[in-house]
């Protein structure tokens, strides 16, 4: 069948043209799936064998400027109710998280204007110190060149920001006019220069998102090389002007998961909160799709529900980081050894 076939060239020669990337996301089911899926479990054991790398997830604000039309936490959603940790809140976080085992720290948060490039160096040097053999990561949007600078000397080893959209009027369908495509991708760019480990990603089936938009999204990683990627369903919140539409698919955004695997096999890909959120057992699932990171909330249990991107968003159980011994016997039962170290990009 023609769409082996391209599962199959895209395997060996990491790159297929538009055309096939449309061809192949189109013909999405249940068999096109389950080969995808064993072809990328190959390619990632051969790197990664059955290791899975966990991150811990401290949400350290939901104040953001901006009003994306998906997103809970939206600068006009006035039912959210705001949060902001203070150094302190977030250096007790990171007690927790390394007392669990976890080696990265993940900030994420809005874009909140009390982070100033002072305050974060700050705090990520006070981490840095404290922690020294633990990876940093920053998730807190876009910043300057200079700002970005500041922040790597200060410590920060990885940057997640994804691109949500790499066709311009699809992202421009998903923003408001003040935010720009350009800058977004000037982010990245400038990111990427500074040596940081970069994330991109894209929410899966985000509204009015095609076949060409997903091909173009996954050609722009092909050639992006980001260390990283974050890709989950988009799922809605009733509060935001997207509150009416429906959720991405869980089974295809693992097959997606598989598709990028074989893209570059050496990425970080994660197994996101919201493919947990949205289906039982969709990390794992994510995990057997070629995924091998797992980012649990670890920000305080009083703060968690405040950072409500989207309906349904799961922080207890399985998310939970308490529960990391749940999470790691699950993962061994399908075969996964949950390691407790930065687990860095290997090259
Ligand atoms: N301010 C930071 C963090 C944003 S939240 C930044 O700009 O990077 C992290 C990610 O959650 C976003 O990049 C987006 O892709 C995803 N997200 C937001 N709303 C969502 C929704 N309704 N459904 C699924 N994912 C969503």
């Amino acid at each position: 069948m023609l769409i082996f076939k391209l599962i199959d060239k895209l395997a060996k020669e990491h790159s297929l043209t538009l055309d096939e990337y449309v061809q192949l996301v189109g013909n999405f089911d249940d068999d096109t799936y389950d080969y995808a899926r064993r072809k990328a479990v190959e390619a990632r054991k051969k790197i990664y064998s059955n290791k899975v790398f966990i991150r811990g997830l401290i949400e350290i604000s939901n104040i953001c400027k901006n009003d994306c039309y998906y997103c809970g936490i939206r600068k006009s959603n006035t039912l959210c109710s705001r949060y902001r940790l203070t150094k302190d809140e977030i250096l007790t976080c990171c007690e927790e998280v390394y007392s669990l085992g976890f080696r990265t720290f993940v900030l994420q948060g809005g874009e909140d204007g009390y982070f100033t490039d002072d305050v974060l160096c700050e705090i990520v040097k006070s981490i840095k110190a404290k922690y020294p053999e633990c990876a940093v990561t920053l998730s807190l949007g876009e910043r300057s060149y200079d700002s970005y600078k500041r922040l790597k000397e200060a410590g920060a080893d990885r940057y997640l920001l994804r691109h949500e959209s790499i066709t311009r009027e699809h992202y421009e369908m998903l923003h408001p006019e003040n935010m720009s495509y350009d800058e977004r991708v000037r982010c990245l760019n400038d990111l990427k220069s500074l040596g940081f480990q970069v994330g991109c990603g894209f929410m899966v089936s985000s509204p009015f998102m095609t076949l060409k938009h997903i091909a173009n999204d996954l050609k722009f990683i092909e050639e992006f090389k980001p260390q990283m990627c974050g890709i989950g369903p988009f799922i809605p919140h009733v509060d935001t002007p997207f509150g009416e539409f429906e959720s991405g698919s869980a089974d295809f955004t693992c097959y997606l998961l598989s598709i990028i695997r074989l893209i570059h096999p050496n990425i970080l890909l994660p197994a996101t909160t919201a493919l947990g959120s949205l289906a039982v057992g969709g990390r794992e699932k994510g995990i057997m799709s070629g995924a091998n990171v797992i980012m649990p909330n670890l920000s305080p249990s009083s703060v968690r529900e405040k950072y409500m991107l989207y309906n349904g968003k799961a922080f207890t159980g399985s998310e939970a980081g308490e529960n990391l011994a749940n999470i790691m016997a699950s993962l061994a039962e399908i075969g996964y050894e949950t390691v407790v170290d930065r687990g860095d990009y290997v090259k």
